[in-house]
C-alpha cells in the first residue's frame, strides 16, 4: 500500500512516515517528485484548501493523497489570520514579522477576549472516490509577548490552554501529545482501515 503527501515539507512528512510505518503503509511526499506542481491555497477555509492541494495531486499521479492545511485562529480579530497564517505578514513566510503583525493587533485586547486555537485539516483524496476530511484542535490564547524557542510558526505566542506555558517551550514530544496535527492525525489513523 502506498500513499502520496501533497507537502513539501520536510517536517510534516517525518510525522507521516512514522505513523504509517506501524501500519504497513509506504509515504512518499512531493520531496520525491520531479516538478511537482505547487498547488494554489485559493480556498476560504483550511478544509477548501486541503481537498484543493489533495484532488489535484490525485487526479494527476492517480494515487491516493493526503494533504495537511493548518493555521492560527484568532477569536478577537475575526478569526484571522486563519487560511494566511503562513503568509499574514507579506509574501514570504517570515514566522517573526507574521507573529509581530498579531501581537500589534491584539496589543489592547484584554486577557479574557485573547482565545485562540490552531487547526489542522487533513483531507485524503483517492481516484474516483470520495474525499474524506478531517479536523484537530488545539485551544489556547494569544500572549501579549514571544517566549520560548522550539517549535515554529506561531508557537511562541501561543500559551496552551489551562498551562502559563507557549507552545514554544514545550518540548517536541510535549507539543506532539497535544498539537492539532497529532489529533488530526489520530483521527485519520481511526479511519484508515475504511479508506485504504
Ligand atoms: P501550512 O499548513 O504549512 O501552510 O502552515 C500554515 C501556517 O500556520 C504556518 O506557516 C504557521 O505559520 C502556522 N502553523 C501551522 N501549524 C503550526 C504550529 O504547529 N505551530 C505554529 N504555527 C503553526
Amino acid at each position: 500500500m502506498k500513499v502520496l503527501i501533497a507537502t513539501k515539507n520536510a517536517g510534516k512528512v517525518k510525522e507521516f512516515e512514522f505513523m504509517f510505518a506501524e501500519m504497513g503503509v509506504e509515504v512518499s511526499s512531493l520531496l520525491d517528485v520531479e516538478d511537482a506542481p505547487e498547488v494554489e491555497e485559493t480556498g476560504t477555509t483550511f478544509a477548501e484548501n486541503a481537498r484543493l492541494k489533495a484532488e489535484e495531486i490525485a487526479n494527476l499521479y492517480n494515487l491516493p493523497v493526503i494533504s495537511d492545511d493548518s493555521g492560527l485562529v484568532i477569536d478577537a480579530i475575526g478569526g484571522r489570520p486563519g487560511v494566511f497564517s503562513a503568509r499574514y505578514a507579506g509574501i514570504e513566510k517570515d514566522d517573526d514579522k507574521n507573529m509581530d503583525k498579531v501581537l500589534d493587533e491584539m496589543r489592547s485586547v484584554p486577557e479574557h477576549e485573547r482565545t485562540a486555537r490552531f487547526v489542522c485539516t487533513l483531507a485524503v483524496a483517492r481516484p474516483g472516490k470520495a474525499t474524506v476530511i478531517v479536523e484537530g484542535h488545539c485551544e489556547g490564547s494569544i500572549a501579549y509577548k514571544k517566549t520560548g524557542s522550539h517549535g515554529f510558526g506561531y508557537d511562541p505566542i501561543f500559551l496552551v490552554q489551562g498551562t502559563s506555558n507557549t507552545m514554544a517551550e514545550l518540548t517536541k514530544e510535549e507539543k506532539n501529545q497535544i498539537s492539532h496535527r497529532a489529533k488530526a492525525l489520530a483521527k485519520l489513523k481511526d479511519q484508515m482501515h475504511l479508506l485504504f
